[in-house]
């Protein structure tokens, strides 16, 4: 599933692509991909800057409004004519962009100038991790008042927007904090080493997985994660064996020798 740097590296891929360029046909192939608005409205518009917010990437269509993509699970963004996989396809200047989603969850929508704001309000998403580095005191007060375990209390996007199950696993373990600490129980030297964790693992994404296509973990992909897929496999700063366990119904990957509870 796309997380902050996956989402980032397809929003630059955009901009790469069709950034500057007019659109100049759209088509919808699945309906159900549509979430709001009429996509088609992108047409005769110049792209002038595609980016991200939390999990969604933007197509700036100027004084007109905005295409917003949101991946879901298996969702790309492909500089390819479009194949039995793409929900949506459009063709700006010389270059084709298809929209694939293999489980067809994702969603697009087409929001008219001005209201992009009311959009990501409406949806509480909270303020970006990166790139601007973090300090721990920042993690510590977007967090506070969470009871629960730390993994999942990264992943809440209206605290933070941005991290997902892969990211919030593979910070824990940078961190050596286990995810099942209490946040209450953070310490601060703990909230500065998370702080560093989750920018250190967004850079170490994105260098490692640029290119023209993602390819997701739960697809087939091998990733470029320290704990995340890999277990019973050696832990690469102790050597001892990554466990798995579920928390909040997802699956958390972690070392229990180098992070432990107590
Ligand atoms: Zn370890």
């Amino acid at each position: 599933m796309p997380e902050l740097p996956e989402v980032e590296i397809m929003s630059r891929n955009l901009q790469r692509w069709v950034g500057g360029r007019k659109v100049e046909h759209l088509e919808v192939v699945d309906p159900r991909v549509v979430a709001g608005g009429d996509p088609r409205l992108s047409i005769g518009l110049k792209v002038c800057s595609a980016w991200r917010r939390g999990k969604y990437a933007i197509l700036d269509l100027g004084d007109k409004g905005h295409l917003v993509f949101h991946f879901r699970m298996t969702g790309k963004v492909v500089p390819r004519r479009p194949t039995g996989r793409a929900r949506l396809w459009l063709r700006a200047g010389d270059r084709e962009i298809a929209f694939e989603d293999a489980r067809c969850l994702g969603q697009i929508w087409w929001q008219s100038v001005g209201s992009l704001d009311a959009f990501f309000a409406a949806r509480g998403l909270g303020p970006e991790p990166w790139p601007g580095a973090k300090e721990g005191e920042w993690w510590s007060a977007r967090l506070q008042g969470l009871r629960g375990p730390i993994k999942p209390a990264l992943m809440r996007q209206e605290r933070v927007a941005g991290i997902g199950n892969i990211l919030a696993s593979e910070a824990c373990w940078r961190a050596s904090v286990s995810p099942m600490r209490p946040v209450p129980e953070v310490s601060e030297a703990q909230w500065s080493a998370l702080a560093g964790a989750v920018h250190e693992t967004i850079e170490h994404t994105l260098a490692a997985e640029s290119g023209d296509e993602i390819v997701y973990v739960n697809q087939g992909g091998e990733g470029s994660f320290s704990v995340y897929g890999r277990l019973g496999k050696p832990c690469a700063r102790c050597g001892a064996s990554i466990e798995r366990m579920m928390q909040s119904g997802r699956a958390t990957y972690w070392c229990p020798a180098c992070q432990p509870l107590s």
